[in-house]
């Protein structure tokens, strides 16, 4: 068992068990061939992500350096990828840099940007001096009712004529690769599309931040990176992948590795009704009524798995109460600090709670 319960209540290991995604996988990492990617297209022909540009080298063995733009050139692919790999590991990326494979004369990034789903644009930013990601681009995805939140970053021009309410395919043309951000200057060599897939945190973030974050700019509405908690693209692409496993979004978000799990005096929150696919059944509240939620949350924030809890099963009366702490997934995944040891016990740190307040917000 790897949980530290940190307080008393048992966990339910039924409800709450962490599964693997099976590695195995005919078609992964293959030797490039016209035949093998014929083949391995066919199958994944319903897959319900693709990639955002004409580069699918994630699917060849030892080309991840043609895939991932690393942060410099003596830094591994890795820092290109989603997870604690900027800044030594201290440090979310909550995406991938995926590099560009076409230049222009002078020599800047000239791909495609494609709609990785069937989708709604939901969001343009046009002013690159506003953001980190530059200009960029939010799409709201349905996948088995789920709603999935892609972003495709550091744009130099949005399609003319696209618009926010704008249905679009996946695999349409949205944007053309750039190197806008206000935060930092994105070489020509190592030039990319910033790509993400998110849960959205809350509807009402405009107005939390303002309470949150007194004093501070919000140019983005809901659409601010805070408010979108990412999911990992290179594991959702790659097992897409897999002929042996059909992929199923849920699954995969049910089968994330749990760093914590919380205990929320709230109810009716935003995240409730839209993630209602991740909402567990619990005959006890369904009687006495919902006083509260235990919630599974993996190192990056993200809300799997929602145990609706009555009165009588909560003791305390904080808050929010950290129930259990995953302490490999706190040690292997800590860049976030959602979780932190202070005298020897583990406890919600100020991200962690951050993260709370906002998901809980009303
Ligand atoms: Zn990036």
């Amino acid at each position: 068992m790897i949980f530290s319960r940190r307080r008393g209540r048992g966990v339910e290991p039924r409800i709450f068990r962490i599964s693997k995604t099976s590695t195995a996988d005919p078609c992964y990492r293959l030797p490039l061939s016209g035949f093998v990617l014929f083949f391995c297209a066919s199958l994944f022909a319903q897959s319900p992500f693709q990639f955002p540009t004409a580069n699918h080298f994630l699917y060849v063995r030892g080309d991840d350096l043609k895939f991932f733009a690393p942060t410099a050139p003596d830094k591994p692919w890795t820092s290109g990828s989603f997870g604690c790999v900027r800044d030594d590991g201290t440090r979310i990326h909550e995406g991938l840099d995926i590099r560009h494979l076409q230049a222009d004369k002078r020599g800047e990034p000239a791909d495609p940007v494609m709609a990785t789903a069937d989708g709604m644009v939901v969001y343009i930013n046009t002013k690159p001096s506003l953001s980190n990601y530059g200009n960029y681009i939010v799409i709201r995805h349905v996948v088995e009712g789920l709603e999935i939140y892609s972003v495709y970053a550091h744009l130099s021009a949005i399609r003319p004529g696209l618009k926010t309410g704008e249905l679009v395919k996946g695999g349409e043309v949205i944007a053309t690769m750039g190197r806008t951000s206000n935060a930092e200057t994105i070489d020509k060599w190592r030039a990319h599309v910033h790509f993400e897939l998110n849960v959205l945190v809350n509807d009402n973030f405009a107005a939390w931040f303002k309470t949150a974050s007194p004093g501070e700019r919000n140019d983005h509405g809901e659409w601010n990176g805070q408010n979108l908690n990412g999911l990992d693209p290179r594991q959702i692409l790659l097992a897409e992948h897999n002929p042996v496993r059909k992929f199923s979004l849920l699954d995969f978000i049910r089968s994330q590795r749990e760093l914590c799990r919380v205990l929320v005096r709230a109810t009716n929150f935003p995240y409730v009704k839209r993630y209602s696919a991740l909402v567990l059944k619990n005959p006890v509240a369904e009687k006495e009524g919902v006083a509260g939620y235990e919630i599974a949350l993996n190192y990056n924030g993200v809300a799997f798995a929602l145990m609706p809890r009555a009165a009588s099963e909560i003791k305390g009366a904080a808050k929010f109460q950290l129930l259990s702490v995953n302490e490999a997934e706190a040690r292997a995944d800590s860049c976030r600090k959602l979780v932190v040891q202070r005298g020897g016990h583990w406890t919600l740190g100020n991200e962690g709670l951050r993260e709370l307040e906002l998901l809980t917000y009303r």
